[in-house]
Formats: C-alpha cells, structure tokens, sequence
C-alpha cells in the first residue's frame, strides 16, 4: 500500500460524490458531456488569492504566471483579482491579448526569447525581464527600429537558492537570467541607453512548502537587489521578488505556513533601504493560486487482476497529467492526492493501481492506493489539477488529444 496525498481543503460530499463548488462530479461531467474533464472552481481560486491578500503586506503586489493554467477562462478570471501577469512565450502574450488584458501589466521571462517575441513584446509595451546581455542588445536594437522605447528589467540569477524548492532556478550556473554580479554593469548600460527602467527581476525557485525557506530567500532577494541598485547607482522602481509557495502533493506534506510569511516579510518591508524605497514588490505565483482550485475527472473504463494486483483502467492519463504520473521533475514516483469522485465517502476497501490509456509503463495516475471500490463507470478524481494539468502535459501524445475544461 502506498499513501495517496492530502485532498485540499474546500471539497465536500453531496450524495455520496464529489461535490466541486456545490455540485456534484458526475453532473458537472454531464453537463460538459465528457471525460476526462478538468474542472476549475471560481471560488477557490478566489479565495485563495484572498487569503495571500490577507496575509501578506498590503504593498506587496501579486503578478500570476499564466504558464500554471492558461484555460482562457481561468486567465480572464484570474487576471480580474491579481495585479499583473507574467507570461514566457508569445504564444502565452496571445492569450493575454485575447483575453483584452492592459498589456503594460504584463512581464516576460524566459531564455530563448526569438527576435519576433520580443518585437511583439516591445511593440505591445510588455515589460522584458532580460535574461542575458545579449538579449538586452536585440531588445535595444528592436526597441530602435521599431521607435518604441522598451521597457526592460534584468533577470538576476542569484547566488543563492530557495531551499527545499522541487524546482531550483536560481544559485549556481543557470539557463535563466545573468549572474548577479554582472547585473549592475548592465543595468547601468540599459538605463544609459534609454530604456524605460523596470528593476529587477529575482525567482529562485518552485513548491517551497517550508515558510523558513521562504522567509530566508526573501530576505536575501531584497539584500541582492539592494546590493545591485547601490552598485549601479539606479533606484529600483519595481523588484519582482519571485514567488516559490508550494502546495502539498504527497502524503506527509504540510501547507506553507503563509501567515509567518507574510509577519516576515512585514518586518522586512518596514527597514528597507533607500533603493528600495520607491519600489513596487511584486511576488509572481502560478501553482500557489490555481493548483488546489483544480480537479482532474476521469472514468473508470476497465477493472482488471493481473497477477494479484488490480488496476483501474481509466479513459484519462499522463497526456492530461503528466505531474501526477510523476514524470514531470520528480525523482521518486509518488501518489497525488486521488479519490474515487462518484464514491468520494465510501470507505478505502481495496488496494488499487489507477493508470491511464495510453499504452506505456509511465501512464500511472495512482500506485498501489488504498481505495473505496470502483466498478466500470465509476469516475476517478485527481486533485492539485488546476495547475501544471492540462498546461504541461503532452496531450497529443499517442492522438489521445486534449482533456475538456471547465470553469465553475
Ligand atoms: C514557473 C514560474 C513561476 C511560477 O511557479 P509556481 O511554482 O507555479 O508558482 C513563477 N515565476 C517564474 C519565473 C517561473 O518560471
């Protein structure tokens, strides 16, 4: 037997089922007339970003990295309740635009950006946050041609990291952003070039779930940017702090204990120094804000025995969730939190494999859990969906195509 993770708050039981935001799983799915179907709950993710409004100090602003959950839907309703959106490709800025958003209010990181990204960037007044000197040249020159003054901020890859975080992006030779201490010679030659000054820009890291880690790597991220703005003699207008809340996947997992963040970074925000006076302080959360607020519905199509083990065979799989298969950066497989939605309050009774239809080893959605009994037709519930799902899964692998999504 191996433990499936914690189910988020703010599910409940309707009938026996799963209910998301007041309704029942299968109605939800009869409603959208297939599966597998990703649901999204509106209401969660408002409280959500409540809850970080509540917690945290009132200057601190909150940017959302639509590359967590892109669903048209989810973006317009998101984009509605935070301050900015941080975006990684063109592709990702014509979303944005679709969705009719303030486009001044958007940044964009990312290594690799193309000429043409930038141009359509810079043209749209999207603030670049640079990650090398080379692309702060192209970002210049195209500024020039096009006659539009880019507004620039520099991606510092820091010399430290976010400790515990399952994704490191900073500390150590990196793909992203330029070490910091090459940073205040090009800031200082981006702002004597004209460019409209946008700060910096410092992320360090992903699903930090321990507060200390948090609080330490703030700390240091508004020292760095203090010792580059001294250095290049530049105040800062903005400083995009990075984010890096994480949220339990596995069993054993605590929630980030957000309020001792945000005491935290209250204390910090009252002796900060004069560089940092004037500047906007933005954290940039994807999975923190939508990844609890999401449920992935798929159904049971076949139960099998295979040598003592039985296996629920569902019409989803590691197209939609790659992350919950546990082939999306992890090193040891291990259970996301996963129910059984039309049987959500019966007891656990068997011991059973949930794997996906696609005809390799690697589809397994749970391994070994311990669950209530489910018979074909019986729809199977993957939690911590609403992040990394349907956005980074490789839905035309094997022509199974995308899952359908909803916002409710
Ligand atoms: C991916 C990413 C984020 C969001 O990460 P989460 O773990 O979803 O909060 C934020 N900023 C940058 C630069 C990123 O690459």
């Amino acid at each position: 037997m191996k433990p499936v993770g914690p189910i988020p708050a703010g599910y409940a039981a309707i009938d026996g089922e799963l209910a998301i935001a007041g309704r029942k799983a299968s109605e939800i799915v009869d409603e959208a007339g297939s599966t597998p179907l990703f649901v999204y709950s509106r209401e969660l993710i408002e409280a959500r970003v409540q809850k970080l409004r509540d917690a945290l100090p009132e200057r601190i602003r909150l940017n959302y990295a639509i590359k967590a959950n892109s669903f048209a839907p989810v973006l317009q309703h998101v984009s509605q309740i935070v301050d900015g959106l941080d975006i990684a490709s063109a592709g990702e800025l014509e979303m944005v635009r679709g969705i009719g958003y303030d486009l001044t209010r958007v940044s964009f990181a990312g290594p690799g950006k193309r000429d043409a990204e930038l141009e359509a960037a810079i043209a749209a007044g999207v603030t670049l946050n640079l990650e090398s000197e080379n692309e702060a040249r192209r970002a210049l020159a195209i500024g020039e041609k096009l006659g539009v003054v880019p507004r620039l901020a520099i991606r510092v890859n820091p010399d430290f990291e976010l400790r515990g975080s399952g994704m490191k992006m900073g500390g150590g030779a990196k793909p992203f952003g330029v070490d910091a201490a090459r940073v205040p010679a090009l800031a200082r030659e981006i702002v004597d070039a004209g460019c409209d000054w946008r700060g910096l820009h410092i992320f360090t890291g992903s699903q930090a779930l321990s507060a200390e880690a948090v609080i330490d790597m703030q700390a240091k991220v508004l020292d760095c940017a203090h010792r580059i703005a001294s250095e290049a003699g530049v105040p800062l207008p903005k400083l995009n702090m990075g984010g890096g809340f994480g949220i339990p996947y596995f069993a054993g997992d605590e929630p980030l204990d957000l309020d001792a963040v945000g005491e935290a970074l209250e204390r910090e925000l009252a002796a900060l120094p004069d560089t940092l006076a004037a500047a906007d302080l933005f954290v940039e959360l994807g999975r923190y804000i939508v990844g609890e607020a999401g449920v992935y519905l798929t159904r049971i199509v076949d139960r099998k025995e295979s040598y003592g083990e039985t296996y629920l065979v569902t019409d989803g799989g590691l197209h939609h969730q790659l992350a919950a298969s546990g082939n999306f950066g992890t090193v040891v497989r291990r259970n996301y939190p996963v129910a059984i939605a039309t049987r959500f309050d019966a007891e656990p009774v068997e011991e059973a494999n949930v794997v996906g239809c696609l005809c390799t080893p690697l589809d397994r959605l749970a391994d070994k859990a311990h669950l209530s009994r489910a018979e074909i037709g019986d729809l199977v519930a993957v939690f911590c969906a609403g992040a990394y799902g349907a956005s980074a899964s490789p839905s035309a692998f094997l022509g199974q195509g995308p899952a359908a999504e909803v916002l409710i």
